[in-house]
């Protein structure tokens, strides 16, 4: 019999925690074979929620669901994780900036990273959806810091990526399966730069670079970006809620490929700390692009990749964002005394 893997869920009370629970309970993300033992957590205040949840979970007799706990408190929740994905935040509002949302999310993560540090496995691998995602990654890492490398903390950069995948598919007639290596850089927010000049598409069966696909340069620097940067926003509007299936499903894609490996030939956008590759500063929460060995859970920065200057004023713009919300989010953490 395989162990069955100890997954947390943050945030489960909500919507993007109702769509991502089945996709980890029915195994879809570690696979058929491999029970997982959910812990869901959630405040206090929507603890009915949460076992309405848990209930729904039972109901759906999944073979792979070993066990399904509902908790409200960081000591339950964190103890023996395998995985974590951190989704619980407080959620962009039609009209509010991200900037807004960061004084009120770092206490979360300060508080998540120390519980992380205390109570789960050292091996712990974490996703950071919960936004400004890069940024709150950092501080849960950096008060995890001496238990769990940081190396063990992302954030989600996946459903930029997919987007980015989508519109090349939509563009050249093509469908999902066609289309790899888009790449978004930095941070997950409107300075993203979602970048195609090393993706491919198949089309009428052979790989051709996506800028020959397209044909149209004017597209993929213009149109192409503000679609892929602005489309949370415009769920917003539509919806009158953020994004919840699409990032459930990237955020399972993100944590299925680091448990399974990235495919041969192919890389996936995911935001790590810095190692200092393409001059971005060591320990930011950087959205690059990266393959996964499947043998050793490991990633590693895709190297050797050429920017004109179009690329280095979009990354240098990105780049800048990401410092400055650090030191926000630095000194927030000063201020919160917790
Ligand atoms: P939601 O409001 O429906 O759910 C958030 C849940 O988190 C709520 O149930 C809330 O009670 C809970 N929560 C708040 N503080 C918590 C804490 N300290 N511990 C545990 N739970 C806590 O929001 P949602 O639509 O599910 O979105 C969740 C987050 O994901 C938001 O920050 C949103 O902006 C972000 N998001 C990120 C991406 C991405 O691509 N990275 C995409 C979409 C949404």
């Amino acid at each position: 019999m395989t162990a069955p893997l100890r997954v947390l869920v943050t945030g489960a009370a909500g919507q993007i925690g109702y769509s991502i629970v089945i996709r980890i309970a029915d195994g879809t993300v570690f696979g058929k074979e491999q029970p997982v033992q959910l812990v869901l957590l959630d405040v206090p205040q929507c603890a009915n929620v949460l076992e309405g949840v848990v209930f729904e979970l039972q109901d759906c007799a999944l073979p792979t669901l070993h066990s399904v706990e509902a908790v409200t408190d960081e000591k339950s929740a964190f103890t023996g994780v395998d995985y974590a994905f951190l989704v619980g935040a407080m959620p962009r509002r039609e009209g509010m900036e991200r900037k807004d949302l960061l004084a009120a999310n770092v206490k979360i993560f300060k508080s998540q990273g120390k519980a992380l540090a205390e109570f789960a496995k050292p091996t712990t691998k974490v996703i950071v959806v919960g936004n400004p995602a890069n940024t709150n990654a950092f501080i849960a890492a950096k008060y995890a810091a001496g238990k769990i490398p940081a190396r063990n903390f992302s954030a989600m950069t996946r459903l930029d990526h997919n987007r980015a995948l989508a519109q090349l598919a939509l563009k050249t007639g093509t469908t999902i399966g066609d289309v790899k290596n888009v790449i978004i850089w930095g941070n997950h927010s409107s300075t993203q730069f979602p970048d195609v000049t090393h993706a491919t598409v198949k089309k009428n069966g052979s790989e051709t670079a996506a800028y020959d696909a397209v044909g149209d340069n004017a597209f993929l620097q213009g149109a192409f970006i503000a679609t892929v940067q602005k489309r949370g926003g415009v769920i917003i509007e539509k919806r009158k809620l953020s994004s919840a299936m699409s990032a459930a499903k990237a955020a399972c894609d993100h944590i299925h490929d680091w448990h399974f490996g990235t495919k041969a030939g192919e890389f996936v956008s995911m935001a790590v700390p810095s190692d200092g590759s393409y001059g971005i500063p060591q320990g930011l929460i950087f959205s690059f692009p990266v393959t996964i060995d499947a043998a050793t859970r490991e990633w590693k920065i895709v190297q050797g990749l050429n920017f004109d200057d179009f690329a280095k004023g979009k990354i240098a713009a990105t780049t800048k964002e990401l410092e400055e919300e650090r030191d926000d989010a630095l000194k927030a953490c000063d201020d919160a005394n917790i």
